[in-house]
């Protein structure tokens, strides 16, 4: 029997949850940080009951390992990481989200109807896919570092450099993010090391010079953190001269980890165009990845800003393509639309603008 066409609420076409045993959805999210669920806010409230997999032990990405959120529009008093990622979900789920925790194990975008198979077993279809599995900083991976997460050790100055008021700390790094918070946490911190492991910075002339230009940086060159002191805060580090070999200790009370970040993309490895940062490849200011009916949103598509005000706007962005999306192919007449009428679908999200 031909699969049947269960995408929009629109008269004639069914609900993929009208018991009739198809279960193609109309739109899937992975991904449960601000991307994922403000996606899914918008994709519920347009009734397109979207599926979000929430991954088994990641749920609710980065802000989950973030203390007080003090730069969320809304929450003057500050709200904590977890607390404004369990509000997302319970908004989400008001409006009929479902939510899923498991990890998604792999994709297959090259039909009309996108598969995603979980941890489990499960596969589960749709019209539509937001790819929003946000990114990872990158980590030293000495074990005092993931001992003190949290307690010392961060990877967000813009998170957590107000807890650091008239202490001593670090930044560890070379490029333009490790320039950018150590200039941003003098703000706050009686002095910043710089450490970097070699004796060349790989920043931009501009963030050099700012970083250089500040009297409250140090430069501590030719530098790696080899361990992190500290039971239940940070002490200190132990620094290991990538020239000599030689250790030493530095005596500090909180370490900033800004040796970069990687996009969540291993799902979508030659599945999905990326750009020259890894990032996943979208068309413009829109969602549209290289793959028609596949939108991404949020830090996998962000290298430069990676704030959850920008990627909960990125959401936004992928839940109206994604809408514009399946009006089309409903205009298409869905459900015997094939490839080539995919290619011939108007611009949606150009269509959208100009409509705007
Ligand atoms: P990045 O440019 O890749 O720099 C990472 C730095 O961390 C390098 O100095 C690297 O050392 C060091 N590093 C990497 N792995 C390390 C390890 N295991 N141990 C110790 N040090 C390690 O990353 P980024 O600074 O996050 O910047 C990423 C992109 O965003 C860049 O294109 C950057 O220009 C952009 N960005 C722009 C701005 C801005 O313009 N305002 C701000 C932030 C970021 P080596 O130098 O020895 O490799």
């Amino acid at each position: 029997m031909p699969r049947g066409y269960h995408g929009l609420n629109v008269p004639g076409r069914v609900s993929p949850r009208d018991g009739r045993g198809d279960d193609v959805r109309q739109v899937i999210i992975i991904g449960s940080g601000p991307a994922g669920y403000t996606a899914a806010i918008y994709a519920a409230r347009a009734n397109l009951e979207p599926l979000l997999i929430a991954s088994s032990v990641e749920a609710g990405g980065e802000l989950m390992n973030t203390t007080e959120v003090e730069n969320f529009p809304g929450f003057p008093e500050g709200i904590m990481g977890p607390d404004l990622m369990t509000k997302m979900q319970e908004q989400a789920e008001r409006f009929g989200t479902e939510v899923v925790y498991d990890d998604v194990t792999e994709v297959d975008f090259s039909g009309r109807v996108k598969k995603v198979t979980l941890g489990s077993g499960a596969v589960h279809e749709a019209d539509a896919v937001v790819y929003a599995t946000g990114s990872a900083p990158r980590k030293i991976g000495i074990e005092g570092e993931a001992r003190l997460s949290g307690h010392g050790v961060s990877y967000c100055a813009t998170c957590d450099g107000f807890f650091f008021r008239e202490r001593t700390i670090a930044v560890v790094g070379g490029g333009d993010s490790a320039m950018e918070e150590a200039t941003f946490l003098t703000k706050f911190a009686s002095k910043v090391y710089v450490i970097h492991r070699r004796d060349e910075l790989r920043a931009s002339k501009i963030m050099q010079d700012r970083a250089f230009a500040n009297e409250k940086i140090e430069f501590v060159w030719n530098s790696e953190v080899v361990d992190i002191l500290g039971e239940d805060a940070v002490t200190g580090v132990v620094l290991k001269d990538t020239v000599d070999g030689s250790t030493r200790e530095l005596p500090l009370e909180g370490v900033f980890v800004a040796i970069g970040n990687d996009p969540r993309t291993h799902l979508v490895h030659g599945t999905l165009d990326l750009t020259e940062h890894g990032t996943v490849w979208v068309d413009g200011r829109t969602s549209r990845t290289s793959v028609a009916g596949v939108f991404a949103a949020g830090d996998v598509i962000d290298p430069t800003y990676r704030q959850a005000v920008t990627a909960a706007g990125s959401g936004t962005v992928a839940a109206l393509d994604v809408e514009h999306y399946l009006a089309s192919l409903a205009d298409a007449g869905a459900p015997a639309v094939d490839a080539a009428q995919i290619d011939a679908l108007p611009d949606t999200a150009d269509a959208a603008h100009a409509a705007a």
